[in-house]
């Protein structure tokens, strides 16, 4: 047995079998698959995918360079559409029961000699397209995780680092759990571990190694360790060790349908954070009182190269609008930029991400965007009790520019006679100094608050929350932010104005009697969080 120590960001025991994850497309591994009617799907559909892709590269290229040098694409097209490739394909997945990546490969290699022999004359001399539109098709297919998934039994997840817009894409039922080798406890991967409640322990360093591939791993996120082929010893109290913690979690849904009232009888709403749809089951699970952070630019992160369109965005909001009833739920515009990055909106490289292109600055920047986004909000609100809130916030003109674009869409839509909430509230994040200074301002601009820690933290510290080096003084508690929240919250209130906390220190049970005497009106805490803060909440006096 190999015993590895790393960082815990999200708690629970998972035992499985490692699998690393593949981002490289060089390295296409002959894996056996079960249903091959579903890997043949896996396959049309990134060869879809990539010919839709091929299509807008054809016409973007065709305004750009010109026609002659557009063909191209169309030549690549010819090669996804012809059918003894598609053929030669299906039938490797089929006879052999093996991966579309594997058969892709496979058919590639071969493709030019036979297309020549068969007369497919068009691809002559083209070697390199044929290695090009395969590997588009290899990197969609890599990408389609969820599909991945579908057909994999549930695995432990290993990786050099796990990016924040892969992570979102992890399905709780197939991924057991992660480790990885580098990241960052405030990261928005581990941000996500927690909203999916998904074991995971990080910073595992080199001693994660490759051939570790295959084996049985427990990963026990209460203590940040990590088993490689654990002895029985440790399988059985790991097991203990689970079965503790289910019967800690049967505990606490005693308290489903209870007050967040302390023992004097002070309140406190709780509410869940969520990132995508999946999340909103959990949400009616832990028996939040509402959504108080749908983080939307998740939205954006987990589809691929293409925005996410009105329409889709409209159907994902008007589910979770739906699911709560008369329950607030608090959508948030997108908060890109950071360690928060989505393949559909090239955002640039930047030498200080964190304090970068993000959140607000970039919604009203692409204007177009950020109405798509607002469209698809107001029109949800007719659907349930939606409040719209701005990430980011650094002065009173970001707010009132912000609104004054929200008023030109409702005003559109009013004109298409679509219905929406036109008392929608508006709200914004704490998460700048600038922000904590001006929120008295702020306060008779906007309807209600709620305050980014996570944010407020890297930035009052003047340290990037997704630096290892800096973990060693990031201090979560430091009297600064602790201050800061004290100032937010009077300020707020002297306005009548309600404030809230949905940044990770929510959740920071040793701080709940302090943000309850501080006068905090919510708090947002991951799903799975939610029980034990109302237990808290309960047992202050
Ligand atoms: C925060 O900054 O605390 C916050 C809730 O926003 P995010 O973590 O998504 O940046
Ligand atoms: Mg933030």
């Amino acid at each position: 047995m190999i015993t590895l120590t790393g960082k815990k960001i999200s708690e629970g025991i998972a035992i499985g079998k490692i699998s690393f994850y593949k981002r490289d497309t060089k390295e296409i591994r002959r894996i056996y698959v079960k249903d091959v009617e579903k890997e043949v799907m896996r396959f049309q559909k990134a060869r879809m995918r990539a010919i839709q892709d091929l299509k807008d590269l054809y016409d973007s290229a065709t305004q750009e360079v010109g026609e002659a040098n557009a063909t191209i694409f169309e030549m690549q097209q010819m090669i996804l559409e012809d059918q003894d490739f598609i053929s030669q394909v299906t039938a490797i997945i089929v006879e052999q029961k093996l991966n579309a990546e594997y058969a892709l490969k496979n058919v590639a290699e071969n493709y030019i000699t036979y297309a020549i022999k068969n007369d497919k004359s068009y691809v002559q001399g083209h070697e390199a397209d044929v290695k090009d539109v395969v590997t588009r098709v290899l990197r969609i297919l890599s990408r389609a995780w969820k599909d991945r998934m579908l057909m994999d039994e549930p695995f432990v997840l290993a990786a050099g680092e796990l990016y924040p817009s892969e992570a979102v894409q992890l399905d709780k039922t197939k991924v057991l759990g992660f480790v990885t080798r580098y990241g960052t406890i405030n990261s928005h991967t581990a941000v996500l571990a927690r909203t999916k409640g998904i074991p995971a322990v990080i910073g595992l360093g080199e001693s994660l190694k490759k051939e570790y591939e295959g084996k049985t791993i427990i990963i026990d996120g209460f203590d940040g360790k990590v088993y490689i082929e654990p002895d029985y010893t440790t399988i059985t109290k790991m097991k203990q060790r689970q079965d503790e913690n289910h019967t800690q979690v049967v505990n606490l849904e005693r308290l489903k349908g209870k007050e967040n009232i302390t023992q004097s009888g002070q309140k406190i709403d709780v509410y869940a954070n969520i990132g995508t749809r999946e999340d909103i089951e959990n949400v009616l699970r832990c028996d939040a009182g509402g959504i108080g952070l749908f983080r939307s630019e998740f939205l954006y992160m987990e589809n691929g190269n293409k925005l996410p369109t009105e329409e889709q965005q409209f159907q994902t909001y008007k589910l979770a609008a739906e699911a709560m009833g008369t329950k607030k739920l608090v959508i948030r515009t997108a908060d890109l930029g950071g360690d928060k990055t989505a393949e559909c909106l090239d955002l640039g490289v930047e030498a200080n991400p964190a304090i970068g292109y993000r959140g607000i600055r970039v919604s009203l920047d692409k204007e177009e965007i950020f109405k798509t986004q607002l469209r698809a909000v107001l029109r949800a609100s007719a659907y349930g009790n939606v409040l719209l809130m701005f990430p980011m916030i650094t002065s009173l003109d970001e707010v009132v520019r912000a609104k004054r674009i929200l008023e030109r869409v409702k005003k559109e839509l009013k004109d298409e006679k679509i219905p929406f909430n036109e008392e929608i509230f508006v709200g914004v994040m704490i998460e700048t100094p600038a922000a904590v200074m001006i929120s008295g301002e702020l306060a008779r601009e906007v309807d209600f608050f709620s305050i980014g820690t996570n944010d407020l933290s890297q930035l009052t510290l003047g340290m990037d929350r997704t630096n290892a080096r800096l973990e060693k003084w990031y201090d979560p508690h430091h009297p600064a932010l602790l201050k800061m929240i004290r100032i937010i919250t009077n300020n707020v209130h002297l306005e009548g104005k309600k404030i809230g906390i949905c940044g990770d220190l929510a959740a920071d049970l040793e701080l709940t009697e302090q943000f309850i005497q501080m006068g905090i009106d919510e708090l947002s805490v991951a799903p799975n969080q939610v029980l034990a803060l109302r237990k808290k909440i309960r047992e202050i006096q």
